[in-house]
């Protein structure tokens, strides 16, 4: 066993010792089947959530409307969960009511995917209800019980499916496939945040070409927030996807948006209809604008130093598109440049101000963008003296301002 389910004993053995049932389950199984790393173990029992704190000396109640407590022991936390059902989905996305239940086989039933739906005990065996082990090795995601019923159940399962099929790099079983298809439109329910979670995901997936490629096949694009007729587009994006894929949201996003063809301006309404944050949304749009330039011609050294702290996200977007300009080299004339933001000048606008007997007013912040903007065009040196003297140059130029 790998060392987390190990530490992790201890918890489970607490729990059988008082009578109950109890296994690991879900992601941190499959993966570790699969031999992959994992991140944190969850563990399913028979104990009523009542029944689990009474067991534990420290828990937090992070999810007991749902069964979940989390323990602690020896500084670690441990999501533990009642074995639960999940009974009528009237709205598509959640169960009208969970229920607790004694038997992990009706925990197993509720499960998306049959290889997310293997338990493993103590003992190191595994109870493998629905040959999740044989689809395992083969590749195969394939939903438990009926796909059409399940999909139904809950429409966010089809956003999950083409997203573990991108990060595990699976197939798709026929019947799971045909299903996605014929339900695509129930992905209407389903809040737009959950979608961006799976979706950013399978756009950093292991096979994210061959995700995309799913998601397009069975027509999800066309419920997700710009992307309906997006199709030409988003075989761009696959395409590219061959050969690296994003390594952050950032970069996945970022190349996005430059697939779509959208403009730094138009961007921002696209990340907003996914409920992008506000930080997320800057940077996307300050590597876009960059990335946009770069489309059509050089760029200055003003549109680098605009780019600012994006630049990272921007070269590693470079690099994944298409363009076939060295991001080294853009790299490094951005280290290059005289000055890397407003507070790098070597003029304060306190002094400026007195020195030019300034009026109070908006002249003090144009007068220090167009030092900026001389200063990083090479123009002006960037010494107090140089900074100051340019200062008043322009303003003889220019008495009207
Ligand atoms: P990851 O590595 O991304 O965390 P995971 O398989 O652990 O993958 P989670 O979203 O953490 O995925 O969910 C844990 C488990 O809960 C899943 O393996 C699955 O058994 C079950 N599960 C999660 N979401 C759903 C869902 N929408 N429908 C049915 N079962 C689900
Ligand atoms: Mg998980």
């Amino acid at each position: 066993l790998p060392v987390e389910f190990e530490s992790a004993l201890p918890v489970i053995k607490t729990l059988e010792e008082a009578g109950y049932e109890a296994y690991f389950v879900g992601g941190s199984v499959r993966d570790t089947l699969l031999q992959k790393p994992i991140h944190d173990v969850d563990i399913a029992t028979s104990a009523y959530p009542n029944e689990i704190k009474e067991l534990f000396q420290k828990t937090i109640d992070t999810g007991i409307e749902h069964g979940t407590v989390m323990v602690l022991d020896h500084g670690n936390g441990y999501e533990i969960t009642t074995f639960r059902t999940e009974s009528t989905y009237t709205d598509f996305r959640r169960p009208d009511e969970v229920q607790f239940v004694r038997q992990l086989d009706d925990d197993l039933k509720r499960r998306d995917f049959t290889v997310n739906a293997l338990a493993l005990k103590s003992d190191g065996s595994v109870v493998d209800l629905f040959d999740g082990l044989s689809d395992l090795q083969h590749k195969l995601l394939r939903a438990v019980g009926s796909a059409d019923e399940r999909f139904n159940e809950d429409a966010l399962r089809m956003m999950r499916a083409v997203r573990f099929a991108a990060q595990l790099d699976f197939n798709l079983d026929p019947e799971t496939k045909v299903a996605i298809h014929n339900n695509a439109a129930l992905l209407k329910n389903i809040s737009v945040e959950r979608i961006n979670v799976e979706f950013t995901k399978l756009l950093q997936g292991k096979n994210a070409q061959f995700g995309l490629l799913a998601l397009l096949s069975t027509g999800l694009n066309e419920y997700m927030p710009g992307l309906k007729h997006t199709e030409i587009d988003l075989w761009g994006y696959a395409e590219l996807l061959a050969v690296d894929q994003a390594h952050t949201d950032g970069e996945a996003w970022t190349l996005l948006a430059f697939e779509l063809g959208l403009t730094a301006a138009d961007v921002k309404d696209f990340l907003k209809l996914w409920k992008h944050s506000n930080e997320m949304i800057q940077i996307i749009q300050r590597s876009l604008r960059l990335l946009n330039q770069l489309r059509l011609d050089n760029v200055t050294n003003w549109q680098l130093y605009e780019t600012g702290t994006a630049i990272e996200n921007a070269l590693a977007v470079l690099k994944l598109s298409e363009l076939t300009i060295d991001p080294e080299k853009l790299r490094q004339r951005y280290q290059d440049l005289t000055i890397h933001q407003r507070n790098d000048l070597k003029l304060n606008g306190q002094t400026l101000k007195q020195q030019l007997k300034l009026a109070p007013g908006p002249l003090l912040g144009q007068l220090l963008k167009k030092l900026e903007q001389a200063v990083v065009a090479g123009q002006v040196v960037n010494d107090e003296a140089s900074l100051i003297q340019a200062a008043e140059e322009y303003l003889q130029k220019h008495p009207s301002v």
